[in-house]
């Protein structure tokens, strides 16, 4: 049997265990210490001189934080983009709010800006203003920002930016992580950069960014014994996986580069399939390409080839299942399209690791071609 391709590993740079070791060799062996301010300074200077990143445990962590910040509680409704991971909306639930979905558009497969207003404007109606708005960058492509914007805007409501997918990806000229009131990132296994575990949130200011520290921190008091007048939660990045982080940092130039290229590459080499498709990259909008997805004519194609490239122990998946069609979630409020829904039946994620080589490429390459040779 052929060894494994993943869809997305974790891929290291080597420089990881010297800040480890440093870790240790200093005893901050702690949820706090050198590597988690520098991994915190790193990604300031990567995403924008004045943003206030607080180092969390996970994604899920700093969208749960993201909602407490902005007072979201017990009978709140909160919109989320409808295609995406369950992480985007399950610390909704957490919080004692109900999810609003709202589906996708065509051109970068996220939050469709006029579902969002219909949206709104019927949660109004119905006497309960939405509280905040999740939109996310679904596979790195940024969501249309300007248009998202404007509709939030317009009746002042917060974006929480979900970039858990898009660290290295930009909007015009400006890099995603930085758009929303709030937003978050993610240093899961399979994504771009990996911290084993860990996540991100990026705020505006320093008020902001220390009162989710406060929150992360079991939100101690300042005094001498234990003293608490909030929930508080154990939430902060440790030294150790910071350390990690520090020497992903060294590389995510070139896990962008290397995505965007397997992207490029299966791109041409299946523009003579016209059977597959793939999403563009708008004018102004520059995608991490974090995982590569390619679109087939019909749900039997896209499962046939599935099946078939495990067979060569490839694995593919299919594109995110829509949250309005999970089954936890089939009593929340939906605003529906079609197109998450059609996204979901004919789309694909193609192996897509910073770490794949030209020979794994190859057999993924060989593997569809045969796939539709046959059919
Ligand atoms: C991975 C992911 C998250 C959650 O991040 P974790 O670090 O795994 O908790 C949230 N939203 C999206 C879109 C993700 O892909």
């Amino acid at each position: 049997m052929n060894e494994k391709i993943w869809l997305s590993s974790p891929h290291m740079s080597g420089n990881e265990q010297a800040y480890i070791k440093d870790a240790f060799d200093t005893n901050w062996v702690a949820p706090l210490g050198p590597n988690v301010n520098g991994f915190e300074s790193d990604l300031q200077s990567f995403l924008k001189e004045d943003t206030h990143v607080a180092a969390l445990a996970s994604g899920t962590s700093a969208l749960h934080l993201s909602l407490i910040l902005l007072n979201v509680g017990q009978g709140d409704e909160v919109i989320c983009q409808s295609k995406t991971f369950s992480a985007s909306a399950n610390p909704i639930v957490y919080q004692g709010a109900t999810p609003v979905f709202v589906d996708s558009e065509r051109e970068t497969w996220n939050m469709c800006p006029e579902q969002l207003e219909i949206a709104i404007k019927d949660r109004i109606e119905k006497g309960n203003k939405p509280k905040a708005i999740i939109a996310v960058h679904l596979y790195g492509m940024p969501y249309k920002v300007d248009e998202i914007n404007k509709v939030a805007k317009a009746y002042n409501i917060p974006v929480i930016e979900d970039s858990a997918e898009s660290l290295g990806s930009h909007y015009k000229g400006q890099n995603c992580g930085t758009f929303g009131d709030l937003a978050i990132l993610s240093f899961n296994g399979n994504k771009i950069i990996t911290t084993s575990g860990g996540g991100a949130l990026v705020a505006p200011t320093k008020e902001l960014k220390d009162k989710a520290v406060f929150l992360a921190t079991q939100a101690r008091d300042n005094a001498p014994h234990y003293l608490h007048s909030h929930i508080g939660y154990n939430y902060r990045m440790s030294n150790i996986v910071a350390g990690i982080g520090r020497g992903q940092m060294t590389i995510l130039d070139s896990h962008v580069s290397k995505r965007r290229s397997n992207h490029e590459f299966y791109q041409s080499e299946f523009k003579h399939i016209d059977k597959i498709s793939f999403l563009k990259e708008p004018e102004g909008y520059f995608s991490n390409r974090w995982l590569s997805c390619i679109l087939l004519d019909s749900k039997d194609t896209r499962e046939g080839l599935r099946l078939a490239l495990e067979k060569e122990n490839i694995e593919s998946r299919p594109l995110w299942k829509p949250m309005h069609q999970q089954p936890i979630f089939k009593d929340a409020p939906s605003y529906l399209n079609g197109v998450s829904d059609e996204l979901f039946e004919k789309g694909l994620c193609l192996p897509s690791g910073s770490n794949l080589t030209d020979m794994e490429l190859d057999r993924v390459k060989t593997a569809i071609n045969s796939f539709f040779e046959k059919c």
